[in-house]
């Protein structure tokens, strides 16, 4: 993505220096090492040891603690954590690094910053994002009490709920939506459940219940109002854009991997790839490809240069996990029953692929999204003669 694309001509030698570093950590290898037990979850003390290696805060300004490398060391961080083949922990990086870390310097109050954030970077603390509600008829529902919040709701599927120090909880603040920052250990919040999965293992995936949980009343990091649906779609939209790029990098890494499989496995007096079937599939991968890095460098741009995101990026994180998912299906197929048995690259990968079709929202949702706002911009691009018609229509 970033040696062959406009991305590249972007990148400074803060930026050099970090692919560098991380390509040579970040194996599976690496990842073996770190792990509570073959094909478990990362152990505690490896986020400090990843903050103490230089892999925090790459995209925060230098003046908070951070590199100052932007979301483009976000993408060259998420392009050599795609090197472990696990996709968990560029989930849960990303919310450590992104999410969470933008929370803390975008908050009301910047004691909450103060707080927090030097221990996000050190890897002292390790942060989660509570968004998902068991349904939207039991939404996490807050009142300020004097000078407490009470907080009372159950989240699923939370990256690093279990591991996790410090939750950030979307919940319905007296009535408005809000994000508050609430410790682990208060009396209240616990870890009801941790899920076993089929991808993403590297981190854990977590129920978290929060029972009449009292804050102090400075832990609302952001609440109701358009600057609210502001910064959540700016922290979601990044979130997305991640995604979207983690989608394109195992898109990328299976490519590979079966394009060299098809060369070398003869069937029916040729190679399984000079069959036209085959050629014209793998074909329509790289032309998927293509697309998919134009739109990755083209959302970029639009991040930076502060222009519309939230239904570009909507339409870019379906299409690049729609086209991925596709792929690891063909290439499971190709592998024959060598493609159903665990060891095989391409069940793995679609291991993590499916995960990323929920996280960061639902490919639905992607298209919800994507389909409200195309409504909204031809509303918006009517002639005032066609407005007034449609208004006389009632
Ligand atoms: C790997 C992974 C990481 C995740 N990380 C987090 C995290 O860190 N924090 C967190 O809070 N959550 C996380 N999630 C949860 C994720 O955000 C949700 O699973 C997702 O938003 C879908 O919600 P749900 O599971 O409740 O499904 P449901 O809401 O039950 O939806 C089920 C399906 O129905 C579709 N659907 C819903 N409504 C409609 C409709 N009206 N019409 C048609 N289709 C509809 C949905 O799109 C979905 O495909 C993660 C999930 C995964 C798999």
């Amino acid at each position: 993505m970033l040696t062959n694309s406009v991305l590249s001509a972007e990148m400074t030698d803060g930026h050099h220096d970090l692919r560098a570093r991380a390509a040579e950590y970040f194996t599976p290898e690496w990842l073996d090492k770190w792990r509570t037990a073959p094909d478990g979850r990362l152990r505690r003390e490896t986020w400090r040891e990843l903050a103490a290696s230089g892999f925090m805060g790459v995209s925060l300004p230098r003046e908070l603690g951070g590199q100052g490398l932007g979301l483009l060391g976000a993408l060259v961080l998420g392009e050599a954590l795609a090197g472990v083949r696990d996709g968990g922990i560029a989930l849960a990086m990303h919310v450590q690094n992104e999410i969470a870390a933008d929370w803390l310097v975008s908050a009301r109050d910047p004691a909450l910053r103060d707080r927090y954030l030097p221990g996000l970077l050190a890897g002292d603390l390790v942060a989660c994002q509570c968004d998902t509600d068991p349904s939207a008829e039991e939404p996490a529902t807050a009142t300020t009490e004097g000078e407490e919040i009470v907080l009372t709701g159950r989240k699923k599927f939370v990256i690093n709920g279990a591991t996790a120090d410090l939750c950030f909880v979307s919940a319905v603040l007296d009535g408005a939506p809000a994000i508050l920052a609430v410790e682990k250990s208060t009396p209240g919040v616990r870890v009801t459940e941790v899920y076993d999965k089929f991808g993403t293992r590297s981190v854990d995936s977590a129920q978290v219940e929060f029972d009449r949980v009292r804050l102090p009343a400075d832990r609302v990091v952001s609440r109701s109002g358009v600057s609210q649906l502001m910064r959540w779609n700016r922290v979601m939209s990044r979130m997305r854009l991640l995604i979207a790029a983690d989608a394109f990098l195992t898109h990328r890494a299976l490519l590979e991997h079966i394009t060299g499989y098809v060369r070398g496995r003869n069937l029916g007096g040729r190679p399984l790839g000079a069959w036209p079937v085959n050629s014209h599939a793998l074909a329509r991968a790289r032309a998927h490809q293509e697309l998919m890095e134009a739109g990755i460098a083209d959302a970029y741009r639009r991040v930076t240069a502060g222009g519309s995101t939230v239904p570009e990026i909507a339409e870019l994180k379906w299409f690049c996990v729609e086209k991925a998912n596709e792929l690891a299906v063909l290439c499971t197929d190709l592998e024959g029953g060598a493609g159903y048995m665990w060891d095989s690259v391409s069940l793995r990968a679609h291991a993590q692929l499916r995960g990323f079709r929920m996280s960061g929202g639902s490919q639905t949702t992607m298209l919800t999204i994507a389909n409200h706002s195309m409504a909204c911009r031809a509303e918006l691009e009517l002639t005032p003669a066609d407005a007034g018609r449609g208004r006389g229509r009632g």
